[in-house]
């Protein structure tokens, strides 16, 4: 029995109702309990005295000059949250797939501080509900009357130090009812939480997994990302055959380029090693300018790669057999592309 069968039987409801709610939030997508024709009134008194539908209000929309859109919503607590929007063009892929991927945050903040990352900046404030998480497709898909292909978890916060509610999210957007989206079109990153990726690849069909690998040494890993510190290079290499071993999906690494750091031919070759421990490919990003957080240390001596480095080592990537592809800067200029989400810091 579902938790919202048990809630409805606890409280002398039938628990065959969860079904109609669901069609009546996620279906339909009505925006008053008065609307659920289904339901009784007694249940939809129930639900307008104890439960509200809109869990995030899109309070600003911008939109960058290469389609990419990025929302800033509002929650009822106060605190704010992004999630950025890119068609299919900006990701270098074919516009005739009329792919439409949403990034969306499962944290206010992050406590991982990545040191190329804006959000890691904030620190952590809290994880998102599930209704948060959802409601960032909802929204999305109103505010631009267009239906999201494909969902990547890669805007604010670890979405692995909030897997329950990413995984009870994820349960309603692919639901039999809702029919939001598929969960082969969903993609977890994560900066590397080894337990958690191995508990990921127990829930019943799971998604698919990215791992923010951006160095195959422990040395480099861990200046770049603290949380590389208490997870290893050879730990997080044993949870990714893991992975693979129990989902039979292939791996995403997603790898930002500095220069001089993570770009010579030495880590060219260790990267296409590492990448042949399970199929995999890898996505080649550059680093975006997060200068408007006044990094200070190890950050701020971040420089990204240029054009001709990058071309170089995917050049190198591809000579020796990976599956590379180069993402480009979706959003730069709004700062919505990847690693640029604070908006606490900018407003
Ligand atoms: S990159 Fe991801 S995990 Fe790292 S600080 Fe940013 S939001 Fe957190």
């Amino acid at each position: 029995m579902s938790e919202h069968e048990e809630f409805l039987l606890e409280n002398s409801f039938e628990k065959f109702r969860a079904s109609q709610i669901f069609t009546h939030l996620y279906k339909h997508r009505f925006q008053s309990f008065s609307e659920f024709f289904l339901v009784s009134q007694e249940l939809r008194n129930f639900l307008n005295e104890n439960f509200i539908i809109n869990s995030l209000f899109p309070e600003n929309i911008q939109y960058s000059k290469d389609g990419t859109t990025k929302f800033l919503f509002r929650l009822n607590d106060g605190a704010a949250i992004e999630s950025v929007l890119i068609p299919a063009e900006t990701l270098d892929e074919d516009p005739k797939l009329k792919r439409l991927t949403l990034c969306v945050s499962s944290q206010v903040g992050c406590a991982l501080n990545c040191s190329f990352c804006a959000t890691g900046k904030l620190g952590y404030k809290r994880n998102l509900e599930p209704s948060e998480i959802v409601d960032q497709v909802l929204q999305v898909e109103k505010e631009t009357q267009k239906k999201i292909s494909n969902i990547v978890f890669m805007g604010m916060g670890e979405p692995l130090h909030n897997l329950e509610n990413v995984v009870k999210a994820i349960d309603i957007l692919s639901n039999s009812v809702s029919k939001i989206i598929s969960r082969k079109k969903i993609t977890i990153s994560t900066a590397g939480i080894v337990p958690k990726i191995i508990e990921l690849a127990d829930i019943p069909k799971p998604v698919k997994l990215a791992i923010s690998l951006h160095s195959t040494t422990n040395g480099v890993r861990q200046k770049i990302m603290p949380i590389a510190k208490k997870w290893n290079i050879q730990d997080l290499r044993k949870s990714i055959v893991e992975y693979y071993r129990k989902t039979n999906i292939p791996i995403t690494y997603e790898y930002i380029l500095f220069d001089g750091l993570n770009n010579s031919l030495d880590d060219a070759k260790r990267l296409a090693k590492f990448s042949r421990t399970v199929p995999s490919k890898v996505n080649i990003i550059p680093f975006h300018d997060i200068s408007f957080t006044n990094p200070t240390g190890f950050a701020k001596d971040l420089k990204p790669a240029s054009r001709d480095q990058i071309q170089k080592f995917v050049e190198q990537l591809k000579h020796l057999g990976v599956n590379v592809y180069v993402r480009t800067s979706s959003g730069e200029d709004i700062d919505a592309a990847c690693g640029q989400l604070a908006y606490s810091i900018k407003s």
